[in-house]
């Protein structure tokens, strides 16, 4: 063990690293191994093998189960399963019976979908700190939401500061909460990213480790490209691009806790402990290897364009456009623009239910030549701090896709320089992302 600093870490377990007991005694390996690892947030057992069904979902559909007058024992039966074969493999004594009772009871007089969930990382919990040594601390009681499910992020870090004050280990569930009239509530799939986060804050950690089964941040998303680089450092602003655009890695709402405070992330492998992972930091001077830093996109948008002569020198003429999809509940994406003509690009699904709605208010709003739609867009960020000093990336990009046959519906690029936003048709989607990968990458190795 390496002893003799006084660091604090905060470290978060993924799914698949506490899937099997193997798992587990990875997991204790590495908190074991340096003296820093001092308050761990687990998940819930996720799959074990490809096909293999997490605890998480097996719990909503418990729920599901009951909401529809079923009969959830012989589903409750196989989660428990999954933990006793856990507490089998350890060697604990540790039972869950009681636990598993109360669930059950609890599922009966009514407790709702969140409650479910979470008992996955409760339980989990439960079985890690048994397993380590460690103080459990139930989220429930350090976690707190508003009554409209946002986080009280002050009354939060005060309860987790006064808590882990006196406790030098703890273990402390991720992923939910509980809400002012003491109801559980979780956060959004993935989010013990997030008390990962804020257990790291609320101590001044210096470090907030997240391990999970991939190497670190990816160049781009391992499903689509075989084998991609590592990013060895990126900064909150690159990532919080990547993430929003689906780099499904880390929550997309991780970063703002240890951001505030400046607290490094470092994205592990529990898998390959030995790997260094990807450094995610406030800032850094580390040239990036390559030009982009990370390519990530979403599939499933809409692009509605209005055209109007003259629409440049029309005061108003853009808000009046936004107002209509603020009207009607609607956020957009992005929104490049020419003279005559702008473009507002909104999420399909939740754009389709009330197309009709915004093309009619469009219309009253700003009386326009022409409204034109498209559909099945996917999006594509190619995003990178070393952008800003090289000329020609755009060209770069473009030149790639031509190549590869793939046609640029849109294109809109931050002022900041950061990233580069490509719309795609959604077929073209994969191909697109391989060109631009193999031009910055490929090409570079
Ligand atoms: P955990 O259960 O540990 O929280 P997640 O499944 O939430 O893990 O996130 C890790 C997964 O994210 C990887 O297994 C990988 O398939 C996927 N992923 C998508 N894009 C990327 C990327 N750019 N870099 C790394 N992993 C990515
Ligand atoms: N177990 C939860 C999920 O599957 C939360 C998490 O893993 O972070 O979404
Ligand atoms: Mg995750």
């Amino acid at each position: 063990m390496e002893k003799g600093n006084y660091m604090k870490k905060v470290v978060k377990f993924g799914g698949s690293s506490l899937a099997s007991p193997e798992q587990f005694k990875k997991v204790a390996d590495i908190i074991k191994g340096e003296d820093s690892r001092r308050y761990v947030i687990p998940s819930a057992p996720g799959k074990r093998y490809a096909d293999d069904t997490k605890v998480t979902d097996m719990l909503y559909q418990c729920h599901e189960l009951k909401e529809n007058g079923k009969d959830i024992k012989p589903l409750l039966e196989k989660i428990k399963s999954r933990y006793n074969e856990i507490i089998k493999g350890l060697g604990l004594k540790l039972s869950l019976e009681e636990e598993f009772a109360e669930i059950h009871r609890q599922l009966d007089a009514g407790a709702g979908s969140d409650y479910a969930a979470s008992r996955g990382e409760y339980l989990n919990g439960m079985v890690l700190a048994d397993y380590l040594g460690f103080e459990f601390v139930d989220a429930a009681e350090v976690i707190i939401f508003h009554m409209d499910g946002t986080l009280d992020v002050d009354k939060t870090n005060e309860l987790l500061k006064d808590c882990l004050k006196s406790r030098e280990y703890a273990v402390i569930p991720g992923f939910y909460g509980k809400l002012e009239d003491g109801t559980i509530h979780t956060f959004s799939r993935g989010g013990s990213d997030i008390t990962g986060s804020l257990v790291a804050r609320a101590i001044h950690a210096d470090m907030y480790e997240n391990w999970t089964d991939v190497s670190g941040f990816l160049v781009a998303d391992p499903r689509i490209i075989s084998n991609p680089e590592i990013i060895e450092a990126i900064t909150y602003r690159e990532l919080r691009e990547l993430s929003y655009m689906g780099a499904g890695v880390l929550h997309e709402e991780a970063i703002f806790p240890v951001r505030r405070e400046g607290i490094p992330i470092n994205i592990r492998n529990t898998n390959a402990p030995e790997e260094k992972g990807t450094l995610i930091v406030e800032s850094t001077c580390r040239k990036p290897r390559y030009t982009i830093t990370g390519i990530a996109g979403k599939k499933g948008f809409a692009a509605i364009n209005v055209d109007k002569d003259m629409m440049n020198s029309e005061i108003g003429f853009g808000r009046k456009v936004l107002g209509v999809f603020e009207d009607n509940g609607l956020s957009f994406e992005h929104m490049p623009s020419g003279i005559d003509t702008m473009t507002i690009v909104v999420q399909q699904s939740e754009f389709v239910e009330k197309e009709q709605q915004v093309i009619a208010g469009i219309h009253r709003a700003v009386h326009p030549d022409i409204i034109e739609m498209e559909s099945d867009l996917a999006l594509i960020a190619v995003v990178g701090r070393g952008m800003k000093a090289t000329r020609g990336t755009v060209g770069r990009i473009f030149s790639a896709l031509a190549h590869a046959r793939v046609n640029v519906k849109m294109i809109d690029q931050g002022s900041s320089e950061l990233n580069v936003i490509v719309g795609v048709k959604n077929s073209d989607f994969e191909t697109a992302i391989r060109a631009i990968y193999d031009i910055f990458v490929t090409a570079q190795l």
